[in-house]
């Protein structure tokens, strides 16, 4: 569903040149759950923003869903990221003067086919599909760091993504809460969704079915995660001192 061929990405910033990705080749397929690796600068952000549609690269192809995205035009690019694409963010991004409801509706307005009664049927589905229904009319200020991140989650789900790129969701969330949202993802990949989650914790990316390490630019190594660890086991055996 992802091709990428001997991608790099410059950024020039004054006289000096940045080589944040030196010649990236990778493919993922339907279904997979990619964790996305490595030290700090190695460039998995870089990665991620260029696989969302969210930054060009300087050379090198980049196919998602069989369209080539280097012929393509900012709007055309715009188009095919409300369109395919699903994104959740470490802080979480929701618009702080919204609902819930409405951040989760946001995705749906660049689609002028979906009349508001569908779009907030849809948007009430991805907020009961991760938990909230109860808490839909809550402004992000009202809700808990895990709650907003649920939040972020139905906003990916909400316009039906291809792909959900994931870029350090669990960053700000506790071990408890880190395994709900991980939860979540897994039953999302179970039913089919392919994600892509850069994190540099390696018990985050034990979640996921492959691991793809970057450094500084290049990828340094790639696994399949043979036995991946479940998010709900390991919830029901974490004891309730050691939360914290
Ligand atoms: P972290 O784990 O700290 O988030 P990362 O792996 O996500 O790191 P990137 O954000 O992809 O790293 O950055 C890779 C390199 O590219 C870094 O050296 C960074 O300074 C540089 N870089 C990233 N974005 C820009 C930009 N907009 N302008 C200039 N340089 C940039
Ligand atoms: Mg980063």
């Amino acid at each position: 569903i992802i091709e990428v061929k001997d991608l790099k990405k410059d950024f020039y910033v004054g006289e000096i040149t940045v080589r944040a990705l030196k010649g990236i080749n990778l493919e993922i397929k339907q279904g997979e759950f990619v964790a996305i690796m490595g030290t700090s600068g190695s460039g998995k952000s870089t990665m991620l923003n260029i696989l969302g549609c969210l930054d060009k690269p300087t050379s090198g192809a980049y196919l998602l869903d069989g369209i080539s995205m280097g012929e393509l035009s900012n709007n055309e690019l715009a188009a095919l990221r409300n369109h395919k694409l699903g994104f959740v963010f470490q802080s979480y991004n929701l618009l702080s003067r919204t609902s819930a409801l409405e951040n989760v509706e946001l995705p749906l307005f660049y689609n002028s086919k979906i009349k508001p009664k569908e779009r907030r049927e849809r948007a009430e589905a991805a907020l009961e599909s991760v938990g909230l229904s109860d808490r839909i009319h809550h402004m992000p200020n009202q809700l808990s760091g895990g709650q907003q991140q649920r939040v972020a989650i139905a906003r990916s789900l909400v316009n039906d993504p291809v792909v959900i790129l994931a870029d350090e969701a669990t960053g700000n969330l506790d071990t408890r809460t880190s395994y709900e949202i991980m939860a979540l993802f897994q039953d999302l990949n179970s039913k089919g969704k392919t994600i892509v989650f850069v994190t540099h914790e390696p018990d985050i990316a034990k979640f996921m079915t492959r691991q793809v390490v970057f450094r500084d630019g290049h990828i340094i190594r790639e696994e399949i995660v043979s036995k991946q660890n479940n998010a709900i086991e390991l919830l029901n055996a974490l004891p309730l001192e050691e939360l914290y």
